[in-house]
């Protein structure tokens, strides 16, 4: 596979951006190599700046669920970005995107965009914590919910929940307002809540972990996450940035039928620009200014493009049967997978929700908390990803990161990653 080009440009990068890039995960560092410089998408495909064609599972880390350049989304960015970019005031094309949620989400009264899934985060838990007056916050480990200070806390050591930053730069003050537990852990969750919940002024979990492996959780332990939340009057923050719109239009909800107070959005409500947006509750959404004393603001929040964007994406997954035959694929992709590695032997396993998928190293069919991934797992991963490339076929440039189907890939192309994987697996294991 030729590189020469991307090896030039990455070269040149390292000289502008930290790192090479402008987000850490892109540089490769956990694969090794130089990081691909792509030209264009369309469909499933990828093309780089050497020639080279890859299917593409990463889609932008979950956005593209059309796939590449999708002709209803291209059309409406073109016809939209005309017409003038950003007026710093409403437009119709805000409306449209915010009734469209409103309407199909029964536990959205109101909803606020913004720019990025972190700003939709930062802005929900300043809500949380404006709205109840208090300051604690509970976490997951193993969820990750953007680049927001207070989130950026890992697990204190022992048994101690309060958290201690995982980034330099964020305050060991603001860290320690953050509790952490792990997923799927019911005495853990059950303690928290009996120590701390009167302080707790939000919980926020994905309930559908997905930025570090796909950890599935159980729906009793969503559930009583749901119910201590109740009765302690914590606001509980649903983070769907990943899994807003792509298990289902209406997240999680449609596999486990938990209600947040809060959710955040981002990625696919966006048609590939950038849009984050956090809504819920009436009663705390009133809370946000103009109408209540909580802050928060955007220059270009809500600008008509990537408003134009998100309709025309979201209008698409609306389709009768569209989650339906993401579903199918992607189940198709891991039984071909699966059933191979066990004839074989391997010690691998793709599991999935909806089109989200993620492939681990171990015996067993699901993997639920993030320290019972072996970290050791992920050299063997970055042959598998290299293998991969090879073949073809780009997966996500880490063994934390899960990979995608569009409704934009088709069966052809499916099994075509499905033999890709196979092969790959024959080549490392
Ligand atoms: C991607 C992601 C974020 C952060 O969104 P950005 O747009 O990258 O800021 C937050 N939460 C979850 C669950 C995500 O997957």
């Amino acid at each position: 596979m030729k590189r020469d080009r991307s090896e030039q440009l990455y070269t040149e990068a390292l000289e502008l951006f930290p790192g090479g890039v402008n987000s850490p995960v892109r540089a490769f560092r956990s694969v090794g190599g130089t990081p691909l410089f792509f030209t264009r998408g369309e469909g499933a495909l990828l093309h780089d700046v050497d020639g080279n064609t890859f299917i593409d599972l990463c889609l932008s880390w979950g956005p593209l669920i059309l796939g590449h350049a999708h002709p209803a989304v291209v059309e409406a960015i073109t016809k939209r970005v005309a017409l003038g970019t950003t007026f710093g005031a409403p437009t119709e094309e805000e409306n449209k995107l915010g009734r469209l949620i409103v309407d199909h989400i029964p536990f959205v009264d109101r909803v606020r965009f913004v720019s990025s899934g972190t700003e939709a985060v930062q802005s929900a838990i300043r809500l949380a914590r404006g709205a109840t007056k208090r300051d604690l916050l509970l976490k997951f480990d193993g969820c990750y919910h953007g680049h927001v200070d207070s989130l950026l806390v890992n697990a204190g050591s022992g048994l101690a929940t309060f958290g201690t930053s995982s980034s330099a730069g964020v305050p060991e003050e603001l860290a320690k307002l953050t509790l952490v537990v792990p997923l799927n852990d019911m005495d853990a969750l059950e303690t928290v809540f009996r120590e701390h919940g009167a302080q707790l002024a939000g919980a926020i979990i994905e309930p559908i972990p997905a930025n570090n492996g796909l950890l599935l959780q159980e729906r009793t332990f969503l559930q009583r996450l749901r119910e201590l939340c109740t009765a302690h009057s914590t606001v509980l923050i649903l983070d769907e940035v990943i899994s807003g719109f792509r298990v289902g239009f209406r997240g999680s909800f449609d596999i486990y039928g938990i209600t947040p107070d809060l959710v955040t959005y981002g990625k696919i409500i966006g048609g590939g620009m950038p849009v984050g947006a956090y809504g819920g509750r009436l009663d705390l959404m009133k809370q946000v200014a103009p109408e209540g004393p909580v802050y928060q603001a955007g220059t270009l929040s809500g600008n008509p493009v990537a408003m134009a964007a998100g309709l025309a994406q979201l209008t698409e997954c609306l389709k009768p049967g569209f989650y339906e035959a993401l579903e199918a694929k992607t189940a198709t992709l891991c039984a071909t997978v699966n059933t191979h590695a066990k004839a074989k032997g391997y010690a691998y396993h793709l599991d999935h929700i909806g089109s989200i998928f993620w492939g681990f190293f171990a015996d067993a069919d699901h993997i639920r908390r993030a320290d019972a991934i072996e970290s050791a797992s992920m050299k063997t991963y970055a042959k598998l990803h290299a293998a991969l490339l090879e073949r073809g076929v780009y997966a996500a440039p880490s063994g934390y990161e899960v990979g995608f189907l569009s409704s934009a890939h088709t069966d052809a192309q499916v099994q075509q990653v499905a033999l890709a994987m196979c092969e790959a697996l024959d080549e490392v294991m």
